[in-house]
Protein backbone atom coordinates (compact mmCIF):
# COMPACT_ATOMS: atom_id res chain seq x y z
CA UNK A 1 0.00 0.00 0.00
CA UNK A 2 1.49 3.52 -0.81
CA UNK A 3 0.41 6.86 0.67
CA UNK A 4 -0.08 10.17 -1.65
CA UNK A 5 2.36 12.62 0.20
CA UNK A 6 2.66 16.20 -0.84
CA UNK A 7 5.60 18.18 -0.10
CA UNK A 8 6.51 21.59 1.07
CA UNK A 9 7.55 22.67 -2.76
CA UNK A 10 4.59 21.49 -3.36
CA UNK A 11 5.95 18.24 -5.48
CA UNK A 12 3.92 14.83 -4.66
CA UNK A 13 5.14 11.26 -4.36
CA UNK A 14 3.96 7.90 -3.53
CA UNK A 15 5.47 6.31 -0.36
CA UNK A 16 5.73 3.04 -0.18
CA UNK A 17 8.35 2.33 3.01
CA UNK A 18 5.32 1.22 5.31
CA UNK A 19 7.47 2.84 8.57
CA UNK A 20 7.54 6.39 6.47
CA UNK A 21 4.20 5.95 5.40
CA UNK A 22 2.91 5.52 9.02
CA UNK A 23 4.85 8.34 10.12
CA UNK A 24 3.49 11.05 7.88
CA UNK A 25 0.07 9.68 8.11
CA UNK A 26 0.68 10.30 11.82
CA UNK A 27 2.50 13.55 11.49
CA UNK A 28 -0.71 15.00 9.35
CA UNK A 29 -3.42 13.36 11.88
CA UNK A 30 -2.03 15.34 14.67
CA UNK A 31 -2.03 18.81 12.39
CA UNK A 32 -5.87 17.43 11.79
CA UNK A 33 -6.46 17.57 15.44
CA UNK A 34 -4.62 20.38 15.86
CA UNK A 35 -7.24 22.53 13.27
CA UNK A 36 -10.24 20.39 15.50
CA UNK A 37 -8.90 21.94 18.61
CA UNK A 38 -8.53 25.30 17.37
CA UNK A 39 -11.99 25.28 15.83
CA UNK A 40 -13.63 23.87 19.09
CA UNK A 41 -11.50 26.23 21.52
CA UNK A 42 -10.39 29.34 20.12
CA UNK A 43 -7.50 30.90 21.84
CA UNK A 44 -5.50 27.86 22.03
CA UNK A 45 -1.73 28.16 21.08
CA UNK A 46 0.24 25.98 18.83
CA UNK A 47 3.31 24.04 19.92
CA UNK A 48 4.38 20.96 18.20
CA UNK A 49 2.95 18.14 16.98
CA UNK A 50 5.14 15.45 15.95
CA UNK A 51 5.24 11.53 15.27
CA UNK A 52 5.92 9.26 18.38
CA UNK A 53 6.07 5.14 18.28
CA UNK A 54 3.43 4.67 19.42
CA UNK A 55 0.97 7.65 17.53
CA UNK A 56 1.41 11.58 17.67
CA UNK A 57 0.93 14.18 20.19
CA UNK A 58 0.55 17.97 19.58
CA UNK A 59 1.24 20.50 22.42
CA UNK A 60 -1.35 23.03 23.36
CA UNK A 61 -1.10 26.66 25.74
CA UNK A 62 -4.68 27.55 26.73
CA UNK A 63 -5.55 29.27 29.88
CA UNK A 64 -7.98 26.57 31.00
CA UNK A 65 -7.80 23.01 31.14
CA UNK A 66 -8.49 20.29 28.91
CA UNK A 67 -10.65 17.36 30.20
CA UNK A 68 -11.20 13.88 29.38
CA UNK A 69 -14.98 14.61 28.10
CA UNK A 70 -13.03 17.13 25.46
CA UNK A 71 -11.74 14.24 23.79
CA UNK A 72 -14.39 12.43 21.84
CA UNK A 73 -15.63 15.77 21.16
CA UNK A 74 -12.08 16.31 19.47
CA UNK A 75 -12.47 12.96 17.64
CA UNK A 76 -15.79 14.18 16.44
CA UNK A 77 -14.78 17.22 15.02
CA UNK A 78 -11.90 15.64 13.66
CA UNK A 79 -14.03 13.36 11.75
CA UNK A 80 -16.09 16.47 10.47
CA UNK A 81 -12.96 17.72 8.53
CA UNK A 82 -12.15 14.48 7.40
CA UNK A 83 -15.24 14.19 5.48
CA UNK A 84 -14.77 18.05 4.48
CA UNK A 85 -11.72 16.63 2.80
CA UNK A 86 -9.45 19.75 3.32
CA UNK A 87 -6.16 20.18 1.38
CA UNK A 88 -3.09 20.21 3.05
CA UNK A 89 -1.90 23.61 0.86
CA UNK A 90 1.92 23.77 0.94
CA UNK A 91 3.46 27.53 0.82
CA UNK A 92 7.51 28.87 0.75
CA UNK A 93 7.14 32.31 2.34
CA UNK A 94 9.76 34.77 4.03
CA UNK A 95 11.02 34.66 7.65
CA UNK A 96 9.57 37.63 7.88
CA UNK A 97 6.30 37.08 6.00
CA UNK A 98 6.43 34.19 8.91
CA UNK A 99 6.92 36.19 12.01
CA UNK A 100 4.90 38.87 10.96
CA UNK A 101 1.68 36.49 10.62
CA UNK A 102 2.39 34.66 13.67
CA UNK A 103 2.92 37.55 15.78
CA UNK A 104 -0.26 38.64 14.45
CA UNK A 105 -2.50 35.35 15.94
CA UNK A 106 -0.90 35.50 18.58
CA UNK A 107 1.41 32.29 18.26
CA UNK A 108 4.65 33.16 20.48
CA UNK A 109 5.54 29.43 20.30
CA UNK A 110 5.62 29.34 16.74
CA UNK A 111 7.33 32.44 16.49
CA UNK A 112 9.77 31.70 18.52
CA UNK A 113 10.63 28.28 16.51
CA UNK A 114 10.73 30.66 13.70
CA UNK A 115 13.14 32.71 14.91
CA UNK A 116 15.26 29.54 15.33
CA UNK A 117 15.65 28.55 11.93
CA UNK A 118 18.03 29.06 9.55
CA UNK A 119 17.77 30.73 6.18
CA UNK A 120 15.66 32.93 4.65
CA UNK A 121 12.65 31.41 3.43
CA UNK A 122 10.28 28.70 5.70
CA UNK A 123 7.20 26.60 4.86
CA UNK A 124 3.96 26.56 6.15
CA UNK A 125 1.20 24.91 5.48
CA UNK A 126 -2.17 25.56 5.27
CA UNK A 127 -5.27 23.51 6.87
CA UNK A 128 -8.97 24.87 6.44
CA UNK A 129 -8.73 28.27 8.38
CA UNK A 130 -5.28 26.77 9.92
CA UNK A 131 -1.49 27.78 9.08
CA UNK A 132 1.01 25.97 10.82
CA UNK A 133 4.67 26.52 10.40
CA UNK A 134 6.10 23.37 9.48
CA UNK A 135 8.59 21.65 7.39
CA UNK A 136 6.16 18.72 6.38
CA UNK A 137 5.72 16.19 4.10
CA UNK A 138 1.77 15.48 4.71
CA UNK A 139 -1.13 13.44 2.88
CA UNK A 140 -2.50 15.68 0.22
CA UNK A 141 -5.67 16.20 2.54
CA UNK A 142 -7.64 15.12 5.36
CA UNK A 143 -9.15 12.89 2.93
CA UNK A 144 -6.79 10.24 2.46
CA UNK A 145 -7.23 9.96 6.54
CA UNK A 146 -9.97 6.87 7.34
CA UNK A 147 -11.89 8.16 9.55
CA UNK A 148 -11.53 5.38 11.66
CA UNK A 149 -8.09 4.61 11.87
CA UNK A 150 -7.11 7.61 14.68
CA UNK A 151 -7.97 7.66 17.97
CA UNK A 152 -7.64 10.70 20.36
CA UNK A 153 -6.71 8.54 23.73
CA UNK A 154 -5.08 11.33 26.75
CA UNK A 155 -3.91 14.60 28.09
CA UNK A 156 -0.84 15.32 30.36
CA UNK A 157 0.95 18.59 31.12
CA UNK A 158 4.34 19.07 29.30
CA UNK A 159 6.71 21.74 29.09
CA UNK A 160 7.54 23.88 25.92
CA UNK A 161 10.60 22.04 24.46
CA UNK A 162 10.50 19.46 27.15
CA UNK A 163 12.16 21.69 29.45
CA UNK A 164 10.95 21.91 33.38
CA UNK A 165 12.01 25.48 33.38
CA UNK A 166 9.82 26.69 30.39
CA UNK A 167 6.18 27.35 30.11
CA UNK A 168 3.85 24.56 31.13
CA UNK A 169 1.60 23.24 27.87
CA UNK A 170 -0.72 20.51 27.75
CA UNK A 171 -0.23 17.69 25.78
CA UNK A 172 -2.96 15.55 23.82
CA UNK A 173 -2.16 11.97 22.72
CA UNK A 174 -3.45 10.43 19.88
CA UNK A 175 -2.92 7.17 17.96
CA UNK A 176 -3.15 6.75 14.07
CA UNK A 177 -2.44 3.80 11.67
CA UNK A 178 -2.50 3.28 8.30
CA UNK A 179 -5.52 1.24 8.36
CA UNK A 180 -9.10 0.72 10.77
CA UNK A 181 -7.74 -2.92 11.52
CA UNK A 182 -4.51 -1.87 12.27
CA UNK A 183 -5.97 0.41 14.62
CA UNK A 184 -7.87 -2.11 16.21
CA UNK A 185 -5.11 -4.73 16.57
CA UNK A 186 -2.75 -2.16 18.26
CA UNK A 187 -6.12 -1.25 20.88
CA UNK A 188 -6.47 -4.97 21.83
CA UNK A 189 -2.68 -5.57 22.39
CA UNK A 190 -3.25 -2.31 24.77
CA UNK A 191 -5.83 -4.18 26.41
CA UNK A 192 -3.79 -7.05 26.48
CA UNK A 193 -1.07 -5.23 27.67
CA UNK A 194 -3.17 -3.38 30.35
CA UNK A 195 -4.09 -6.48 32.37
CA UNK A 196 0.00 -7.27 32.33
CA UNK A 197 1.12 -4.10 33.83
CA UNK A 198 3.72 -4.73 35.93
CA UNK A 199 3.13 -1.58 38.40
CA UNK A 200 -0.93 -3.00 38.63
CA UNK A 201 0.44 -6.59 38.88
CA UNK A 202 3.28 -5.55 41.40
CA UNK A 203 0.68 -3.76 43.76
CA UNK A 204 -1.76 -7.01 43.42
CA UNK A 205 0.61 -9.48 43.78
CA UNK A 206 2.73 -7.36 46.39
CA UNK A 207 6.30 -7.68 45.16
CA UNK A 208 7.80 -4.11 44.80
CA UNK A 209 6.34 -0.27 45.29
CA UNK A 210 7.67 3.00 44.84
CA UNK A 211 7.32 5.33 47.73
CA UNK A 212 6.82 9.05 47.09
CA UNK A 213 8.62 9.91 50.68
CA UNK A 214 11.90 8.60 49.06
CA UNK A 215 11.17 9.65 45.40
CA UNK A 216 10.55 8.66 42.04
CA UNK A 217 12.56 5.87 40.08
CA UNK A 218 13.59 4.05 43.32
CA UNK A 219 12.42 0.36 43.62
CA UNK A 220 11.48 -0.91 46.73
CA UNK A 221 11.34 -4.99 46.49
CA UNK A 222 8.90 -6.41 48.67
CA UNK A 223 9.38 -10.14 50.85
CA UNK A 224 7.96 -11.82 47.22
CA UNK A 225 9.39 -9.83 45.09
CA UNK A 226 12.66 -10.30 46.53
CA UNK A 227 11.93 -14.10 46.61
CA UNK A 228 11.93 -13.90 42.87
CA UNK A 229 15.16 -11.44 42.60
CA UNK A 230 16.97 -13.96 44.75
CA UNK A 231 16.13 -17.09 42.46
CA UNK A 232 16.81 -14.98 39.44
CA UNK A 233 20.50 -13.57 40.94
CA UNK A 234 21.87 -17.42 42.01
CA UNK A 235 20.92 -18.84 39.16
CA UNK A 236 22.44 -16.11 37.18
CA UNK A 237 25.60 -16.08 39.57
CA UNK A 238 26.19 -20.21 39.83
CA UNK A 239 25.77 -20.26 35.79
CA UNK A 240 28.35 -17.65 35.10
CA UNK A 241 30.81 -18.94 37.91
CA UNK A 242 30.35 -22.29 36.31
CA UNK A 243 31.79 -21.07 32.99
CA UNK A 244 35.00 -18.71 34.29
CA UNK A 245 33.81 -15.74 36.27
CA UNK A 246 34.67 -14.12 39.00
CA UNK A 247 31.77 -12.68 41.10
CA UNK A 248 33.80 -8.97 42.54
CA UNK A 249 32.27 -6.24 44.87
CA UNK A 250 32.60 -2.71 44.21
CA UNK A 251 31.74 0.77 46.24
CA UNK A 252 28.87 2.73 45.46
CA UNK A 253 30.62 6.07 45.73
CA UNK A 254 34.17 7.37 44.69
CA UNK A 255 36.70 10.03 43.89
CA UNK A 256 35.41 12.49 41.28
CA UNK A 257 38.98 11.71 39.29
CA UNK A 258 38.23 8.01 38.78
CA UNK A 259 35.26 9.68 36.75
CA UNK A 260 37.37 11.81 35.05
CA UNK A 261 39.69 9.50 33.85
CA UNK A 262 36.72 7.02 33.02
CA UNK A 263 35.29 10.17 31.19
CA UNK A 264 32.00 10.21 32.49
CA UNK A 265 32.77 13.27 34.51
CA UNK A 266 32.85 14.85 31.30
CA UNK A 267 30.18 13.24 28.80
CA UNK A 268 27.78 11.86 31.24
CA UNK A 269 27.80 14.59 34.17
CA UNK A 270 23.94 15.51 33.57
CA UNK A 271 23.10 12.09 35.04
CA UNK A 272 25.44 11.46 37.59
CA UNK A 273 24.58 12.23 41.63
CA UNK A 274 27.64 14.64 42.43
CA UNK A 275 27.70 15.52 46.18
CA UNK A 276 30.37 17.10 47.91
CA UNK A 277 32.55 15.67 51.73
CA UNK A 278 35.25 16.85 53.10
CA UNK A 279 35.82 19.64 50.91
CA UNK A 280 35.95 16.70 48.00
CA UNK A 281 33.44 15.97 45.46
CA UNK A 282 32.17 12.23 45.07
CA UNK A 283 30.25 10.30 42.72
CA UNK A 284 27.40 8.03 42.89
CA UNK A 285 28.49 5.03 40.65
CA UNK A 286 26.34 5.79 37.57
CA UNK A 287 28.44 2.25 36.23
CA UNK A 288 30.32 -0.41 37.15
CA UNK A 289 33.30 -0.28 34.73
CA UNK A 290 36.08 1.87 36.20
CA UNK A 291 35.49 -0.17 39.18
CA UNK A 292 36.12 -3.47 37.84
CA UNK A 293 39.26 -1.78 35.99
CA UNK A 294 40.68 -1.05 39.16
CA UNK A 295 40.62 -4.36 39.96
CA UNK A 296 42.30 -5.14 36.70
CA UNK A 297 44.64 -2.60 37.80
CA UNK A 298 45.60 -3.63 41.12
CA UNK A 299 48.05 -6.02 39.89
CA UNK A 300 50.43 -6.44 37.26
CA UNK A 301 49.04 -8.65 34.62
CA UNK A 302 49.95 -11.55 32.43
CA UNK A 303 48.66 -12.79 29.17
CA UNK A 304 48.31 -16.11 31.27
CA UNK A 305 45.69 -14.55 33.46
CA UNK A 306 43.53 -13.62 30.73
CA UNK A 307 40.59 -13.70 30.22
CA UNK A 308 39.64 -12.33 33.07
CA UNK A 309 35.84 -12.52 33.97
CA UNK A 310 34.38 -10.24 36.43
CA UNK A 311 30.91 -10.13 37.29
CA UNK A 312 28.97 -7.77 39.68
CA UNK A 313 24.94 -7.42 40.02
CA UNK A 314 26.29 -4.11 40.70
CA UNK A 315 23.58 -0.98 42.17
CA UNK A 316 24.18 1.88 40.02
CA UNK A 317 22.34 5.63 40.31
CA UNK A 318 21.63 7.41 37.38
CA UNK A 319 19.67 10.89 36.90
CA UNK A 320 16.67 10.66 34.61
CA UNK A 321 13.61 13.44 33.92
CA UNK A 322 11.14 12.29 36.02
CA UNK A 323 8.98 12.74 33.08
CA UNK A 324 10.58 9.44 31.75
CA UNK A 325 10.61 7.11 34.91
CA UNK A 326 8.26 3.97 34.72
CA UNK A 327 7.40 1.73 37.14
CA UNK A 328 10.27 -1.00 37.35
CA UNK A 329 11.12 -0.61 33.80
CA UNK A 330 12.69 3.17 33.49
CA UNK A 331 14.35 3.89 37.29
CA UNK A 332 16.62 6.07 38.63
CA UNK A 333 18.29 3.03 40.79
CA UNK A 334 19.07 -0.42 39.33
CA UNK A 335 21.15 -3.18 39.68
CA UNK A 336 22.93 -4.40 36.52
CA UNK A 337 24.09 -8.00 35.87
CA UNK A 338 27.14 -6.38 34.94
CA UNK A 339 30.25 -8.28 33.73
CA UNK A 340 33.83 -6.90 31.60
CA UNK A 341 36.17 -9.16 29.89
CA UNK A 342 39.29 -8.45 29.70
CA UNK A 343 41.31 -10.65 27.36
CA UNK A 344 43.64 -10.40 23.83
CA UNK A 345 43.04 -10.00 20.48
CA UNK A 346 43.45 -13.89 19.86
CA UNK A 347 40.89 -14.74 22.83
CA UNK A 348 38.07 -12.20 21.26
CA UNK A 349 35.93 -15.31 19.13
CA UNK A 350 36.21 -17.65 21.76
CA UNK A 351 34.70 -15.06 24.54
CA UNK A 352 32.20 -13.94 22.14
CA UNK A 353 31.48 -17.21 21.29
CA UNK A 354 30.80 -18.26 24.64
CA UNK A 355 28.70 -14.94 25.58
CA UNK A 356 26.52 -15.85 23.04
CA UNK A 357 25.60 -18.67 24.21
CA UNK A 358 25.23 -17.90 27.89
CA UNK A 359 22.93 -15.09 26.56
CA UNK A 360 20.48 -17.80 24.99
CA UNK A 361 20.66 -19.70 27.35
CA UNK A 362 19.89 -17.56 30.23
CA UNK A 363 17.03 -15.83 27.99
CA UNK A 364 15.69 -19.75 27.42
CA UNK A 365 15.86 -20.79 30.91
CA UNK A 366 13.30 -17.63 31.82
CA UNK A 367 11.14 -18.86 29.16
CA UNK A 368 12.03 -16.48 26.34
CA UNK A 369 12.10 -18.38 23.05
CA UNK A 370 11.98 -15.86 20.53
CA UNK A 371 14.39 -13.45 20.46
CA UNK A 372 15.97 -10.04 17.31
CA UNK A 373 19.68 -9.72 17.42
CA UNK A 374 21.12 -6.42 16.20
CA UNK A 375 24.65 -5.69 15.08
CA UNK A 376 25.30 -2.12 15.29
CA UNK A 377 28.38 -0.65 13.18
CA UNK A 378 29.96 2.44 12.99
CA UNK A 379 28.23 4.79 10.18
CA UNK A 380 30.43 4.63 7.36
CA UNK A 381 30.33 8.17 6.32
CA UNK A 382 31.67 9.00 9.70
CA UNK A 383 33.98 6.71 10.93
CA UNK A 384 36.36 9.33 12.07
CA UNK A 385 34.01 10.28 14.99
CA UNK A 386 34.86 7.16 16.42
CA UNK A 387 37.11 6.12 19.12
CA UNK A 388 39.52 3.27 18.38
CA UNK A 389 41.75 2.31 15.17
CA UNK A 390 40.18 0.81 11.84
CA UNK A 391 42.50 -1.94 12.46
CA UNK A 392 40.30 -2.34 16.70
CA UNK A 393 36.83 -2.31 14.37
CA UNK A 394 37.70 -4.60 12.03
CA UNK A 395 38.66 -7.38 14.40
CA UNK A 396 35.84 -6.10 16.85
CA UNK A 397 32.90 -6.62 14.09
CA UNK A 398 34.64 -9.37 12.72
CA UNK A 399 34.56 -11.21 15.78
CA UNK A 400 30.81 -10.20 16.57
CA UNK A 401 29.71 -11.30 13.01
CA UNK A 402 31.92 -14.61 13.01
CA UNK A 403 30.30 -15.66 16.29
CA UNK A 404 26.90 -15.38 14.96
CA UNK A 405 27.53 -17.02 11.52
CA UNK A 406 29.26 -19.99 13.56
CA UNK A 407 25.89 -20.34 15.84
CA UNK A 408 23.39 -19.82 12.45
CA UNK A 409 22.25 -16.81 14.41
CA UNK A 410 20.26 -14.11 11.89
CA UNK A 411 20.50 -10.35 12.53
CA UNK A 412 19.90 -7.17 11.49
CA UNK A 413 22.86 -4.80 10.68
CA UNK A 414 22.35 -1.38 12.40
CA UNK A 415 24.61 1.27 10.74
CA UNK A 416 25.48 4.60 12.78
CA UNK A 417 23.84 2.64 16.02
CA UNK A 418 27.37 2.16 17.37
CA UNK A 419 28.24 3.46 20.75
CA UNK A 420 31.63 6.10 20.27
CA UNK A 421 33.73 3.59 21.60
CA UNK A 422 32.78 0.47 20.20
CA UNK A 423 30.37 -2.46 18.14
CA UNK A 424 28.01 -4.26 20.14
CA UNK A 425 25.57 -6.69 19.71
CA UNK A 426 22.37 -6.25 21.16
CA UNK A 427 19.26 -9.00 22.28
CA UNK A 428 15.52 -8.06 21.81
CA UNK A 429 13.10 -10.52 23.43
CA UNK A 430 9.67 -10.63 21.99
CA UNK A 431 7.14 -11.22 24.83
CA UNK A 432 4.45 -12.89 24.73
CA UNK A 433 2.28 -10.68 23.17
CA UNK A 434 4.79 -9.75 20.67
CA UNK A 435 6.51 -6.71 22.02
CA UNK A 436 10.56 -6.56 21.68
CA UNK A 437 12.07 -5.83 25.21
CA UNK A 438 16.18 -4.74 24.55
CA UNK A 439 18.05 -6.58 27.56
CA UNK A 440 21.15 -8.24 26.81
CA UNK A 441 24.26 -5.93 25.77
CA UNK A 442 27.80 -7.24 24.40
CA UNK A 443 29.64 -4.24 23.88
CA UNK A 444 33.57 -3.45 23.14
CA UNK A 445 35.51 -0.72 24.00
CA UNK A 446 38.21 1.26 22.77
CA UNK A 447 38.47 4.10 25.18
CA UNK A 448 38.56 2.82 28.36
CA UNK A 449 41.85 0.26 27.82
CA UNK A 450 43.20 3.46 27.03
CA UNK A 451 41.97 5.83 29.59
CA UNK A 452 42.88 3.67 32.24
CA UNK A 453 46.08 2.78 30.88
CA UNK A 454 45.59 -1.03 30.51
CA UNK A 455 48.38 -3.16 30.51
CA UNK A 456 48.96 -7.32 30.36
CA UNK A 457 52.75 -8.92 29.85
CA UNK A 458 52.93 -11.03 26.86
CA UNK A 459 54.52 -13.89 25.72
CA UNK A 460 56.95 -12.09 23.87
CA UNK A 461 57.44 -10.27 27.16
CA UNK A 462 56.37 -6.97 26.45
CA UNK A 463 53.54 -5.01 27.18
CA UNK A 464 50.49 -5.14 25.39
CA UNK A 465 47.04 -3.15 25.81
CA UNK A 466 43.75 -6.02 26.58
CA UNK A 467 40.49 -5.73 24.80
CA UNK A 468 37.64 -5.39 27.49
CA UNK A 469 33.91 -5.72 26.28
CA UNK A 470 30.98 -4.82 28.40
CA UNK A 471 28.04 -7.09 29.18
CA UNK A 472 24.81 -7.45 30.75
CA UNK A 473 22.46 -10.59 30.41
CA UNK A 474 19.42 -9.25 32.22
CA UNK A 475 20.51 -5.50 31.74
CA UNK A 476 19.03 -4.94 35.33
CA UNK A 477 17.29 -6.96 37.44
CA UNK A 478 14.04 -4.20 38.25
CA UNK A 479 13.97 -4.10 34.25
CA UNK A 480 14.08 -7.71 33.80
CA UNK A 481 11.82 -8.16 36.57
CA UNK A 482 9.29 -5.64 35.03
CA UNK A 483 9.88 -7.63 31.92
CA UNK A 484 8.76 -10.69 33.41
CA UNK A 485 5.96 -9.86 35.43
CA UNK A 486 4.40 -8.14 32.07
CA UNK A 487 5.61 -11.53 29.48
CA UNK A 488 3.73 -13.97 31.97
CA UNK A 489 0.75 -11.48 33.39
CA UNK A 490 2.36 -11.96 36.90
CA UNK A 491 1.93 -16.11 36.88
CA UNK A 492 5.71 -17.03 37.26
CA UNK A 493 7.28 -20.29 36.05
CA UNK A 494 7.27 -22.78 39.00
CA UNK A 495 10.77 -22.31 39.48
CA UNK A 496 10.28 -18.32 39.87
CA UNK A 497 7.02 -18.57 41.62
CA UNK A 498 7.41 -16.17 44.95
CA UNK A 499 5.16 -18.32 46.16
CA UNK A 500 4.70 -22.44 44.70
CA UNK A 501 2.64 -24.07 47.07
CA UNK A 502 -0.22 -22.66 48.98
CA UNK A 503 -1.56 -25.21 51.74
CA UNK A 504 -5.15 -25.23 52.33
CA UNK A 505 -6.98 -26.40 55.19
CA UNK A 506 -10.65 -27.98 54.71
CA UNK A 507 -11.88 -27.40 58.81
CA UNK A 508 -9.99 -25.98 61.30
CA UNK A 509 -8.80 -29.28 62.78
CA UNK A 510 -6.51 -29.82 59.89
CA UNK A 511 -4.83 -27.12 60.48
CA UNK A 512 -2.21 -29.76 62.32
CA UNK A 513 -1.80 -31.15 59.33
CA UNK A 514 -1.50 -28.83 57.10
CA UNK A 515 1.54 -27.16 59.30
CA UNK A 516 3.29 -30.57 59.08
CA UNK A 517 3.34 -30.41 55.04
CA UNK A 518 4.16 -26.53 55.28
CA UNK A 519 7.23 -27.84 57.18
CA UNK A 520 7.62 -30.96 55.54
CA UNK A 521 7.82 -28.55 52.08
CA UNK A 522 9.86 -25.64 53.58
CA UNK A 523 12.90 -28.61 54.96
CA UNK A 524 13.03 -29.10 50.92
CA UNK A 525 13.64 -26.11 50.09
CA UNK A 526 9.92 -24.96 48.47
CA UNK A 527 8.78 -21.69 48.90
CA UNK A 528 4.95 -22.78 50.31
CA UNK A 529 2.74 -20.74 52.85
CA UNK A 530 -0.52 -22.12 55.37
CA UNK A 531 -3.75 -20.68 54.07
CA UNK A 532 -5.55 -21.17 57.93
CA UNK A 533 -7.87 -18.17 57.57
CA UNK A 534 -11.71 -19.10 58.62
CA UNK A 535 -12.91 -18.13 55.02
CA UNK A 536 -14.82 -20.89 52.98
CA UNK A 537 -12.50 -23.26 50.25
CA UNK A 538 -14.10 -21.59 47.12
CA UNK A 539 -12.67 -18.43 48.60
CA UNK A 540 -9.31 -19.66 49.38
CA UNK A 541 -9.37 -21.53 46.15
CA UNK A 542 -9.97 -18.54 44.08
CA UNK A 543 -7.97 -16.19 46.06
CA UNK A 544 -4.81 -18.43 45.62
CA UNK A 545 -5.67 -18.29 41.91
CA UNK A 546 -5.39 -14.44 41.87
CA UNK A 547 -2.43 -14.65 43.84
CA UNK A 548 -1.01 -17.17 40.58
CA UNK A 549 -0.10 -19.73 43.19
CA UNK A 550 1.18 -22.71 40.68
CA UNK A 551 0.16 -25.48 43.52
CA UNK A 552 -2.45 -25.66 46.22
CA UNK A 553 -2.72 -28.56 48.50
CA UNK A 554 -6.50 -28.81 50.12
CA UNK A 555 -6.10 -31.34 53.08
CA UNK A 556 -9.15 -32.71 55.04
CA UNK A 557 -9.63 -35.90 56.89
CA UNK A 558 -8.57 -38.58 54.44
CA UNK A 559 -5.64 -36.67 53.43
CA UNK A 560 -4.44 -35.47 57.12
CA UNK A 561 -5.00 -39.94 57.34
CA UNK A 562 -2.79 -41.27 54.72
CA UNK A 563 -0.29 -38.54 54.80
CA UNK A 564 -1.54 -37.29 51.28
CA UNK A 565 -1.95 -34.01 49.61
CA UNK A 566 -4.96 -32.78 47.16
CA UNK A 567 -2.85 -31.30 44.62
CA UNK A 568 -4.89 -28.49 41.90
CA UNK A 569 -2.50 -26.75 39.68
CA UNK A 570 -2.92 -23.56 38.40
CA UNK A 571 -2.83 -24.73 34.74
CA UNK A 572 -5.00 -27.50 34.59
CA UNK A 573 -6.97 -27.75 37.76
CA UNK A 574 -7.59 -30.85 39.81
CA UNK A 575 -5.04 -33.70 39.93
CA UNK A 576 -6.40 -35.74 42.75
CA UNK A 577 -5.17 -36.94 46.32
CA UNK A 578 -1.45 -38.20 46.20
CA UNK A 579 1.51 -38.87 48.73
CA UNK A 580 2.54 -35.94 49.96
CA UNK A 581 6.71 -37.34 49.34
CA UNK A 582 5.47 -38.35 45.92
CA UNK A 583 4.43 -34.32 45.33
CA UNK A 584 7.57 -33.23 46.99
CA UNK A 585 9.89 -35.36 44.23
CA UNK A 586 7.43 -33.90 41.70
CA UNK A 587 7.82 -30.42 42.32
CA UNK A 588 11.37 -31.08 43.03
CA UNK A 589 11.85 -32.12 39.97
CA UNK A 590 10.13 -29.29 38.04
CA UNK A 591 12.15 -26.64 40.16
CA UNK A 592 15.16 -27.99 39.02
CA UNK A 593 14.29 -28.43 35.79
CA UNK A 594 13.23 -24.84 35.74
CA UNK A 595 9.93 -25.47 34.34
CA UNK A 596 7.37 -22.99 32.87
CA UNK A 597 4.59 -25.56 33.88
CA UNK A 598 4.06 -29.18 34.41
ZN1 LIG B 1 3.39 19.15 9.64
ZN1 LIG C 1 30.68 -1.49 31.60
Amino acid sequence: MSLKVRYADGSIREVTDPSEALEIYRHSTSHLMAAAVSSLFPGTHLGIGPAISDGFFYDFQRDESFVEDDLPRIEERMRELVQKDLQYEPSIITKQEAIDYFSRQGEHLKVELIQEKAGETLSCYRLGDLIDFCTGPHVYSTGRIHPESFQVSSIAGSYWKGDERNQRLQRIHGTAFLTPEDLKSYLSQLEEAKKRDHRKLGRELDLFSISEEAGPGLIFWHPKGTRVRVVVEDFLRQEITRRGYEMVATPHVARNTLWKTSGHYDYYRDNMYVFNIDDEEFVIKPMNCPGHIQIYKSRLRSYRDLPLRFAEFGTVYRYEKSGVLHGMLRVRGFTQDDAHLFCTREQVLDEISSLLDLVLFVLRSFGFDQYKIELSVRAPDKKESYAGTEEDWEMAEGALIEAMRAKAMEWTRMEGEAVFYGPKIDVKLIDAIGRPWQLSTVQFDFTLPKRFDLRYIGPDGQSHQPVMLHRALLGSVERFMGVLIEHYAGAFPIWLAPVQVRVIPIAERHQEYGRQVVSRLRETGVRVELDDRNEKMGFKIREAQTQKVPYMLVVGDKEAQSGQVAVRNRFEGDEGPQPLESFIEKIREFIEARSVRP
